[in-house]
């Protein structure tokens, strides 16, 4: 009678160690959600740290995506090869 009750405390503590290990690692798992921002051109959502930022002298932000850039660039290159 001793041993199972030894037994169902030796098995209720496993239970409660593993439920703690499961929350505490989904806690770390979790990474805060990345901030957001509008491309200036094309209106895409795209991460803040993927993006170019240029602060206009009005006070405000405008955030330039990737994709965006290289069309400039293209477009600044072309321009400048038919000049
Ligand atoms: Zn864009």
């Amino acid at each position: 009678m001793v041993g199972l009750i030894l037994l169902f405390v030796i098995v209720f503590f496993f239970l409660f160690y593993g439920y703690h290990l499961l929350v505490n690692r989904k806690a770390t798992d979790s990474t805060p959600e990345e901030q957001t921002a509008q491309c200036h051109l094309c209106k895409k959502e795209f991460p803040i740290s993927k993006m170019v930022a240029r602060d206009k002298e009005a006070g405000f932000v405008n955030y330039f995506c990737g994709d965006c850039i290289e069309k400039l660039y293209a477009d600044h290159i072309l321009l400048n090869r038919n000049n």
